[in-house]
């Protein structure tokens, strides 16, 4: 018998003395000592009496306790489940009532609040402190460092991962170990990872894309991360020169851009940089390829499908797009009502279909039954089109579309146009409520650092654009646009803040 995704991910590293960790404080960890640790944490939570399939939620800061915590879970058969370390425990009462978890790992700092609730539910309590300490690792410590594995299956729930809640309430994605193996073992191959590269890890590990693109890719590969507790610029900088590869969200990469320390000779070393979690500005991708020469290699993924397209490693990393679908993916834009498949170039629902692709949300069964059809077909709520050279291209979301008398506005076409014009940094345009349209676009800007955009002069250059209906009613200027920690611009803040009629 076997546990496919642990035997592949950590069991083959068992006695490796190689670093698979380097930390900041200067220490490294290596695939043994992780291993160990990770055994001894299984341990601990089988005490509690866990069963295979059992929930074990955590929110916690990152640390290397806290990723051997998900390698406890994969080993003993339990189900993952890392929780975004913002949300307050108010609404971690959701989160943990929705999952039916048995034990929840949470800062020594929150405990005392965190406790209540935890009787209430009967969820087992146990600490993980910033520095590596807490009840967890108590309990942990004077365990036996091998774990006989639990055998699983590859069919078997590996994790529930909550989707990023910006378009409504966070659903619980059911990832198998196959979802998470199949994504993996295809990342390695299509951006050529090696058991050379030295990832340097800033993405937060209670996300897909810290935790299952960047960490499960390494571990296929038996590579190391410069494992960072979050993005600082100055340690990104610092710890630069030592890495092979980075993957980011577009606000890493801006961040980095506004610092004259990264240039050229920084970067020089390095062998790929990738964006995801939200649209890369075709803007940032030229001023990072003029500062480094490096072309950003821009994937779209999501919680439910672990990565879907990439730009290729070789090929053409085309600005603005999210490249191909990967192999093993099968991809195809429909009609939002009928479901009906669309020509090449047309604009509708970005469907995807393969082994990546999830099983359902928890305990949702009308919303896993709306959103994925029963040939296995994920319908993701983003919009998208395919150009004549087959890249894909996001215009937006479904739900973020705008309805103005009867014609559909992608958000996007207008953003794009707002965000070449002088002195724009970036863009948002919104759906706001409108008397005889019923919804109307309203752009909202952000200014370059010491520039006043002329919004006359840009609205007459939109209208010079743009057929009449796309229209902004109106154009401000905001100081930034909310985002939340994976750098995701949350339109319904933005719909919240202007919903008076224009
Ligand atoms: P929720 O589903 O709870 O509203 P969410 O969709 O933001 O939240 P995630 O699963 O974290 O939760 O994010 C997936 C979404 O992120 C995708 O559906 C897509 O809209 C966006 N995304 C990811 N990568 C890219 C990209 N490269 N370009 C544009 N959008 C992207
Ligand atoms: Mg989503």
């Amino acid at each position: 018998m076997a546990n496919p995704l642990y035997d592949r991910l950590f069991g083959i590293h068992a006695s490796k003395t190689k670093s698979f960790l380097y930390l900041t404080d200067g220490t490294t960890i290596s695939y043994a000592q992780f291993l160990e640790m990770t055994a001894q944490l299984a341990h601990a939570l089988v005490k509690h009496g866990l069963q295979p399939g059992d929930r074990v939620a955590m929110q916690t800061e990152k640390t290397p306790q806290a990723l051997a915590l998900y390698a406890a879970c994969v080993q003993a058969g339990l189900i993952f489940l890392p929780l975004n370390i913002a949300y307050i425990v108010e609404e971690l009462s959701y989160f943990l009532d929705n999952s039916g978890a048995s034990v929840v790992v949470c800062d020594g700092a929150q405990a005392e609040k965190l406790q209540v609730l935890a009787d209430e539910l009967g969820v087992v309590l146990r600490t993980l402190n910033a520095d590596g300490t807490g009840t967890l690792m108590d309990e942990a410590s004077g365990q036996p460092t091998a774990f006989e594995t639990v055998d699983r299956d590859l069919q078997d729930l590996a994790a529930f991962l909550y989707t990023s809640g910006t378009t409504g309430r966070s659903k619980g994605a059911m990832l198998t170990q196959d979802n998470l193996l199949s994504n993996a073992d295809t990342l390695v191959e299509y951006w050529r990872f090696s058991e050379e590269d030295v990832l340097l890890h800033a993405l937060p590990i209670f996300h897909t894309h810290g935790l299952f693109v960047a960490t499960n890719v390494i571990l296929a590969v038996g590579g190391s991360m410069i494992f960072l507790s979050k993005f600082n610029l100055d340690t990104i900088i610092e710890k630069l020169p030592d890495a092979t590869s980075m993957m980011g969200v577009p606000t890493f990469y801006t961040r980095l851009l506004a610092d004259e320390r990264f240039t050229k000779d920084l970067t020089g070393h390095m062998r790929l940089f990738t964006s995801g979690s939200a649209p890369l500005l075709a803007e940032t991708h030229r001023q990072f390829e003029d500062r480094t020469n490096h072309r950003i290699l821009e994937r779209y993924g999501m919680t439910e499908t672990n990565m879907s397209t990439s730009n290729p490693y070789d090929g053409e990393r085309r600005a603005g797009t999210v490249g191909f679908p990967l192999p093993g993916v099968e991809l195809k834009i429909t009609e939002p009502e009928s479901g009906t498949e669309l020509e090449q170039g047309a604009i509708g629902v970005i469907e995807v279909r393969g082994r990546n692709v999830f099983k359902g949300y928890w305990q949702m069964p009308e919303k896993t039954a709306a959103e994925l059809r029963e040939d296995g077909f994920f319908i993701t709520g983003d919009m998208g089109k395919v150009d004549e050279d087959s890249y894909v291209h996001i215009v937006g979301r479904n739900k973020d579309l705008i309805i103005s008398g009867g014609y559909n506005i992608y958000p996007k076409e207008i953003e794009l146009l707002l965000d070449e014009q002088p002195g724009v940094l970036e863009s948002a345009v919104i759906g706001v409520p409108h008397a005889d349209f019923g919804e109307a676009p309203l752009g909202i800007l952000v200014a370059e650092k010491g520039q006043t955009p002329d919004l006359d002069a840009i609205m007459t250059t939109v209208k010079d654009h743009l057929a009449r209906f796309k229209h902004p009613q109106k154009l401000l200027v905001v100081n930034e646009l909310p985002r939340n920690t994976m750098g995701k611009v949350q339109k319904n803040v933005l719909r919240e803040r202007f919903s008076e009629p224009v």
